[in-house]
């Protein structure tokens, strides 16, 4: 099984693995060296350029693996495949068959097995046994004008607060300490359900999960962020400081294109609002440089836009043209190479600030979550760390004796843009 692409693409992986375990396959996953392996399934992502064209790379790896006969079958899954199904059939018909991103029925009995319905819930973790990702909806209702998402994924379909909860039960019972909430849009939840947002109530139902030490929230969208959201995470100590709001953009002519449902105003007064309910909230916000038409002065509002609020985690992606979404219609006017430009240019102010940020933590005391041992580091996170995408803690192992799942108090001694060093307190 190869995981390509997002948290939600990983946990459809692990699902099909756990169906196929019971079929009795033999498993692997990521696998480094081919020729152990059969039969390879590509889960794939299918969002912007780059994310395709690593999907693509990964195919013509495994299919050139089959044309040496270092293995037999390859399959492809998920969004890539979903999207360009046909096309893809045409041009690489030596992969034996492509799946969309609900066919997990139809692999399983393509493969010669059976679905089991009664491990509906549970999947075969592919992350450290100590935290998992939890999905809970599957597309969605929104119209950014940029995202090719609902059209692979579809519409906003929220999972019964039941089954989420039965299956973080499961998880916690199964070891996870740490749950990260996912979906396209979390605040959405529960609106086409059960007609109103139910994430906070979702949230405060999970947190008094026995042995649950950290919740936390991801993909939250700005218009329509649920007031209740912020006493929520205040409330529940288990609830991680943390708030995962891709924002976009801070134009009010690009948010207006984007069809993102506020304003550049309205955006400030969000961050605002949530810095002030949750004091020691650490925000994580993602955003797009080089729409089309964005001037070099709209480009200046967003560089000072991330100067004046200083976020404690950011990404930058660069406009990815996709085709059949409602900005391909607009002229991309701003070059690729501007384009990488204006993403370096901004990643640059953000290590500067990422830096500062993480030296005002010196000499604070954080509790941790260890996840590995990397040379003579134990590697950790604190509440502000999402796995794989932000900082990391590291702990300098000597003669400590720590083991992945750990918490533990750490004083911070010393800074880095993107890592914090510290010492068991
Ligand atoms: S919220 Fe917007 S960007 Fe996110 S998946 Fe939906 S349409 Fe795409």
């Amino acid at each position: 099984m190869i995981s390509l692409g997002c948290a939600k693409n990983l946990v459809d992986s692990e699902v099909l693995m756990k169906q196929l375990d019971a079929n009795k396959f033999e498993l692997v996953f990521d696998p480094v060296n081919v020729e152990k392996i059969d039969t390879a399934i590509i889960n794939t992502c299918g969002f912007i350029g780059d994310a395709k064209q690593e999907s693509i790379d990964t195919i013509l790896q495994y299919v050139q693996a089959k044309q040496n006969s270092l293995i037999d079958h390859v399959y492809v899954m998920g969004c890539l495949s979903e999207r360009y199904k046909s096309k893809l059939h045409e041009e690489i018909p030596e992969v034996d068959a492509f799946f969309g991103v609900n066919d997990l029925k139809k692999i399983i009995s393509h493969l010669g097995g059976s679905f089991k319905s009664q491990l509906l819930g549970e999947r075969m973790l592919t992350t450290p046994a100590h935290y998992a990702y939890l999905k809970i909806a599957e597309g969605c209702d929104r119209i950014c004008s940029f995202c090719a998402i609902p059209m692979i994924r579809g519409k906003h379909t929220s999972r019964s607060m039941e089954d989420i909860i039965s299956e973080a039960a499961l998880l916690v019972k199964g070891g996870v300490k740490e749950i990260n909430l996912i979906s396209q849009d979390t605040t959405y939840y529960g609106l086409d359900l059960y007609k109103k947002r139910l994430l906070p109530e979702l949230l405060d139902t999970l947190a008094n999960l026995e042995g649950l030490e950290w919740l936390r929230l991801h993909y939250t969208y700005p218009d329509g962020f649920p007031a209740a959201l912020t006493q929520v995470i205040r409330s529940h100590k288990n609830i991680c400081n943390y708030v995962d709001i891709p924002l976009q953009h801070i134009s009010d002519r690009i948010l207006k294109s984007m069809h993102r449902g506020l304003d550049g105003k309205a955006t400030r007064n969000l961050v605002e609002l949530i810095r002030k309910e949750i004091p020691d909230v650490a925000i994580r916000t993602t955003l797009i440089a080089g729409y089309p038409g964005e001037t070099e002065k709209e480009f200046q509002e967003l560089r000072t836009f991330i100067e004046e609020y200083r976020f404690d985690r950011l990404g930058v992606f660069s406009y990815s043209h996709e085709e059949d979404t409602s900005a391909f219609l607009l002229k991309d006017s701003v070059s690729e190479k501007r384009k990488k430009e204006r993403v370096e240019e901004l990643m640059f102010i953000q290590e500067g600030i990422s830096l500062s940020l993480n030296e005002k933590k010196v000499g604070h005391i954080l509790k941790v979550l260890i996840d590995r041992e990397e040379g003579d580091y134990y590697i950790a996170r604190s509440e502000h760390d999402s796995p794989e995408v932000d900082n990391e803690v590291l702990i300098l192992k000597g003669d400590l004796r720590l083991a992945p799942g750990d918490f533990r108090h750490v004083v911070v001694k010393r800074a880095e843009s993107f890592d914090i060093f510290a010492e068991l307190q």
